[in-house]
């Protein structure tokens, strides 16, 4: 690790703190050898009891700061939900289930239950039945089990607001308040934001009790997001981000919109430029949502599309550029914005396309980050290069997931095996209830297929297509 890593700076051992041993061989397992700083920051408020809000920026290790005290609380031996965590989306609540269930493996037996909207009732109800220790779900089918009767709370001793800031932009306010009224009121309450706007400390206010406040500003290193500014007219907008697009090739690039119409818009623009560029938004189906995620996170789609709603929180590795189809009238949501690029050791892009009703942002924003906005013409990016931008994989799916005990390993084991692929071809697995998506390197897609097709993935055969 060198020291643009945002994980080490001022290296703090979890042991430090005061964690059981399993917990301290689950963290070294996982790699986790310091904590983050806001995990060095909150940890041992949170240990010690405390209500907190701790504020910091996507991808800086918050899960494991709330994670680890309501797993260190836990008795396992009581059948009973003792720790809940309310998420604005359902990939959030998937994300938290993972990483929560990753740190709890050291633990026996612990059932940690994810419960959102857009799926049945009845299993929810069932699975309460047998009983979970661990609740990670949205606010409005919490509330739906609440209000039925099939969620008890009474032993409950930690409630989380994750991305909190999400959650009141998208209208959560009044359930958040009915779900933590009901919860015993000796509680831990423990709140998670990536911004600070106003309607936060109103919410810590009414639900927690001298909470203990971190807050660490983000510090992007300078060097490694590199931000242009290009004057546009209205008109021209959408165009220019197809030009930027074919002049710096990034592979993944995020693109955001201020509006749903917007991205709508973009999307045409891009397809007809022969871009594929995919979004996401509230209407879409659960399984297409998986598809859009899979495909951009395997480098198999270039743009993904979005407002900040839409990708709040959604942990993307690997993204070449961001790009700020409209500003934000917020100069911290910017901020947010363009560090969703540059992480770890790989340096970004963050272009931003500013109309002459931009300009007041702009000013805003460089006062906020002290910096100097460097600006540029969308002429001067001539395309000497005339090939189309290609994204390097392609998405195979595979009918059958989970439920058929299909595992990466069974696939890759197909395509290497009597395939013939090498594991170089072969990227990202990706494995849900009933589909497996495989990335495969673009040159080999049409054979991939073949094969798959003609061989058998765990002794049996299965059907596949390219997506
Ligand atoms: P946030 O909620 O702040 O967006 P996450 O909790 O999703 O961040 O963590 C981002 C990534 O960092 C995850 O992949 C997680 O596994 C990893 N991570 C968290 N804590 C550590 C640590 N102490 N050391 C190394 N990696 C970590
Ligand atoms: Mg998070």
């Amino acid at each position: 690790m060198n020291d643009t890593n945002p994980f080490s700076s001022t290296a703090h051992a979890f042991n430090e703190l005061p964690l059981s041993p399993g917990m301290l061989a689950t963290l070294q397992q996982l790699g986790y050898l310091t904590m983050t700083p806001i995990q060095a920051a909150s940890l041992p408020v949170t240990l010690a009891g405390h209500d907190l809000i701790a504020q910091a920026k996507t991808g800086s290790g918050k899960t494991a700061a709330f994670a680890l005290p309501l797993l260190t609380r836990l008795n396992p031996r009581r059948f009973a939900v003792q720790a809940m965590v309310l998420c604005p989306t359902r990939e959030l609540a998937d994300q938290v289930t993972q990483e929560i269930r990753r740190l709890a493996r050291s633990a026996d037996n612990i059932k940690i239950l994810t419960l959102c909207g857009g799926a049945t009732m009845r299993p929810q109800i069932a699975s309460l039945e047998h009983g979970a220790h661990i609740v990670v779900g949205t606010p409005g089918r919490i509330m739906d089990h609440m209000e039925r009767g099939t969620l008890n709370l009474e032993a409950l001793n930690t409630l989380v607001l994750d991305e909190a800031d999400r959650m009141l932009d998208m209208g959560f306010v009044d359930a958040i308040a009915f779900i933590a009224r009901r919860c015993p009121p000796d509680r831990q309450t423990l709140l998670f934001s990536a911004t600070y706007p106003e309607g936060i400390a109103r919410l810590a206010r009414q639900f927690q009790r001298n909470p203990k406040q971190v807050k660490l500003e983000e510090q992007h290193d300078a060097g490694k997001i590199r931000q242009r500014f290009y004057e546009v007219s209205n008109e021209d907008r959408l165009e220019a981000v197809g030009i930027l697009l074919k002049h710096y090739r990034p592979v993944s690039t995020l693109a955001f919109c201020n509006t749903k119409q917007q991205c709508r818009s973009l999307l045409e623009v891009l397809h007809a430029q022969g871009i594929y560029a995919l979004t996401l938004n509230g209407d879409m189906e659960q399984r297409e949502r998986d598809q859009v995620l899979i495909q951009f996170a395997n480098r198999s789609c270039s743009v993904l599309v979005a407002t900040d709603v839409a990708a709040r929180g959604l942990d993307i590795a690997q993204l070449e550029a961001v790009i700020n189809v409209d500003v934000t009238p917020d100069p911290e949501v910017h901020v947010h914005r363009i560090g969703r690029t540059g992480r770890a050791d790989q340096d970004g892009w963050a272009f931003s396309l500013c109309g002459p009703s931009d300009r007041h942002r702009i000013v805003s924003i460089a006062k906020m980050t002290g910096t100097v906005p460097e600006w540029h013409e969308i002429s001067e990016l001539q395309d000497e290069d005339e090939s189309p931008l290609t994204p390097p994989m392609v998405t195979l799916q595979i009918l059958g997931g989970r439920k058929e005990k299909i595992r990466p390993g069974d696939v890759l084991g197909a395509l290497t095996g009597d395939a013939g692929f090498s594991r170089e071809q072969i990227g990202k697995i990706s494995v849900t209830d009933f589909s497996t998506y495989v990335a495969v390197v673009r040159s080999i897609a049409d054979e991939a297929v073949r094969k798959l097709s003609a061989g058998k993935v765990k002794g049996k055969t299965v059907k596949v297509r390219a997506l």
